[in-house]
């Protein structure tokens, strides 16, 4: 009689195999073209969307799994493929995530069908939280979003930066801003919003040049004077009036606007990170037994031999992490040592690690642009950077661990 068990079931393999066919023949081969581009791989969300994988039914269906793992699993394979190009795909479940994060039942019926749109009507959706002077200090937002009782809108103006699929207007796009409705609350007076994919007002600012994972879209949206209905306030007026209240007395609140959505997505971000960590040992490996220097494969070399003995430990580490922190989050576990961070923040650490060793493995090949070595140490180093820092991880894990607000 054994409760505990780290076996995936039969659905889940089934899904870890049919991502994986989608990632090796479909992404993969196209990870270098789209790289090169910079720009938005349309074709393979296409592609994605045809089979499925690219709609709210199939989230829908992941967010169900009991386990909670089964989009850390789709992350890993898709990104297994190409980091930039998953962004691509899953960039849309961000602001899903937002949406199932803080709406009601009806607003999350009503717009994440809308989020992916059709095979033949792709749609996208963005989670717009950063600004130039607010990033880590999520709680220094100055987005503004006043309510016009008059006309029951409200009116959004403010620029938010770093943005994934910021201000896409080629397909319908849903935004989801984070926005101040009492600046002097800090985030405690902070509210999500849908911005309606054509909504006036919204637009493009600059579109940023990146290191890495450049198959996917990062801009500024531009917010001028923005109205949108009442009902595109998530949660309601109701229980937004309620927590704002709330705080003026200084009463503490458990959810804060940006907060609730990356709780809950930072183990998917971790397991993308996996993903490239993992597609640098798997290739590293096969190159260290091919490749010969003074007569010997130099995988026969324990300086060769240990590095990859050392990335397959730390990247099975990082996933246990990772798929404890999707159980918790999945069954109600209540994170007491920032386990959501944990994951994320050995991930990220693990593919910066795993990509550079596997360049020092390749040696000039893998300095080249011909191999694709290069670019997934390019590609891993955002995963230390977006969703919080690895300083901020630290620094949740600390307070959690330590029960002291350490500034
Ligand atoms: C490609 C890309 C895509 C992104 N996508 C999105 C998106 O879709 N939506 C969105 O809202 N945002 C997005 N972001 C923004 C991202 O989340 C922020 O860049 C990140 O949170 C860091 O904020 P910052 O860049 O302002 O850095 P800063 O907050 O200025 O931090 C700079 C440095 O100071 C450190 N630091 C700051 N405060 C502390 C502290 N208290 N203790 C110790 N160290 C500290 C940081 O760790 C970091 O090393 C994206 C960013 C990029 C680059």
């Amino acid at each position: 009689m054994a409760d505990f068990s780290l076996d995936l079931n039969e659905d889940q393999l089934q899904i870890q195999k049919w991502v994986h066919d989608f990632a090796e023949t479909v992404i993969r081969p196209a990870a270098h073209e789209w790289d090169e581009r910079e720009e938005t791989p349309w074709p393979i969300i296409e592609e994605a969307a045809k089979i499925g994988l690219y709609s709210w039914e199939f989230v829908a269906s992941s967010f169900a799994d009991p386990t909670g793992l089964q989009l850390a699993l789709v992350s890993e394979e898709l990104a297994w493929g190409d980091a930039g190009i998953t962004l691509a795909i899953l960039g849309t479940t961000l602001g899903v995530s937002g949406i199932v994060g803080s709406g009601t039942p009806e607003q999350i019926t009503e717009w994440v069908p809308q989020c992916f749109g059709t095979p033949d009507d792709l749609h996208v959706a963005a989670f717009a939280v950063s600004e130039p002077d607010a990033g880590s200090d999520v709680s220094s937002l100055r987005t503004l979003a006043v309510y016009d009782e008059k006309t029951d809108e409200w009116v959004l103006n403010g620029t938010k930066t770093w943005i994934t699929n910021g201000g896409i207007d080629k397909v319908p796009n849903v935004h989801v801003v984070v926005a101040a409705v009492e600046p002097q609350l800090k985030a405690r007076g902070h509210a999500s919003f849908i911005v309606p994919p054509h909504t006036k007002g919204l637009s493009m600012g600059q579109k940023f040049q990146k290191m890495g994972i450049r198959a996917s879209h990062t801009a500024e949206v531009v917010l001028d004077d923005v109205r949108i209905p009442g009902s595109c306030l998530l949660g309601g007026k109701e229980k937004l009036d309620a927590r704002l209240a709330r705080a003026r007395e200084g009463k503490s609140s458990r959810v804060q606007a940006a907060m609730s959505t990356f709780e809950a997505s930072r183990p998917l971000v971790g397991a993308q990170a996996l993903g490239i960590a993992r597609a640098a040992y798997e290739y590293s490996l096969d190159y260290a037994k091919e490749r010969k220097a003074f007569g010997r494969a130099i995988i026969e070399n324990q300086g060769i031999a240990f590095k990859l003995a050392d990335m397959k430990m730390e990247i099975d580490a990082a996933r246990l992490l990772v798929h404890r922190a999707c159980w918790m989050g999945r069954n109600g576990k209540e994170f007491t040592a920032g386990e959501g961070s944990m994951s994320k923040l050995k991930a990220g650490e693990v593919a910066v690690w795993a990509t550079e060793q596997a360049i020092q493995i390749l040696g000039g090949y893998g300095y080249v642009r011909d191999y694709p070595v290069e670019r997934w140490h390019r590609d891993s180093k955002i995963y230390t950077i977006f969703e919080g820092t690895s300083e901020i991880q630290r620094l949740v894990i600390a307070r959690a661990i330590s029960g002291i607000h350490i500034p």
